[in-house]
């Protein structure tokens, strides 16, 4: 079958590694690299977005984190909200996403003869997602929730201490997790004027 462009170069791993792995790109320009493991007993998928934190516009901080928040909840073609965290969840898997300052990394692991459904109900996320104006809503509060139980971790707040005392042009120095200020365009718009 012939799926993309195979890549030449040689993949360089450790001698004890006894993986098989393989570096294709698709048509559509995006670079997967493929790993066998025959004696794993769980099958795993992982896509990262080359964009995070850092290209937050001005006045939205934490849009990128948000957006990750979003995807996950359904698609055009699984409307059902939450039905991928559930059918996850069900064939013994994991899930999860994380946004970084360059990148926004989604994944999960699930039993091998539930593996190719769950690729195809986790690709839709990033080919048609739905996003719903109360998801929306209700997302923005989930945020502005992560960040209140941020508020009251030594890391978290000794993070934003390093970000607020860097360079002020530097795109670090933003506010990067969001909470319903930053992020619900309404009161945002509206503390502005104020
Ligand atoms: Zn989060």
């Amino acid at each position: 079958m012939a799926v993309g462009k195979e890549e030449v170069e040689e993949i360089v791993k450790a001698r004890t590694d006894k993986r098989e792995y393989r570096r294709i790109v698709l048509p559509n320009s995006l670079e997967v690299l493929l790993i066998s493991d025959p004696d794993t007993d769980k099958c795993a998928a992982s896509m990262d977005v080359s964009v995070g934190a850092f290209s937050d516009p001005d006045g939205l901080e934490g849009l990128a984190h948000f957006l990750e928040h979003m995807l996950f909840y359904a698609s055009e073609k699984y409307p059902l909200e939450d039905s991928y965290s559930k059918y996850i969840i069900e064939h013994g898997g994991r899930t999860n996403a994380y946004t970084s300052s360059e990148h926004t990394n989604y994944y999960f692991d699930i039993n091998a003869d539930a593996f190719e459904e769950a690729l195809d109900r986790f690709a839709q996320f990033f080919i048609n997602p739905l996003m719903s104006a109360d998801a929306t809503m209700r997302e923005i509060k989930a945020v502005d929730s992560e960040n209140q139980k941020n508020l009251l971790s030594d890391g978290w707040r000794m993070n934003q201490l390093q970000k607020h005392l860097s360079a002020a042009d530097h795109p670090y120095h933003k506010f990067s997790t969001g909470q319903e200020l930053t992020l619900d365009y309404n009161k945002n718009s509206l503390t502005q004027c104020s």
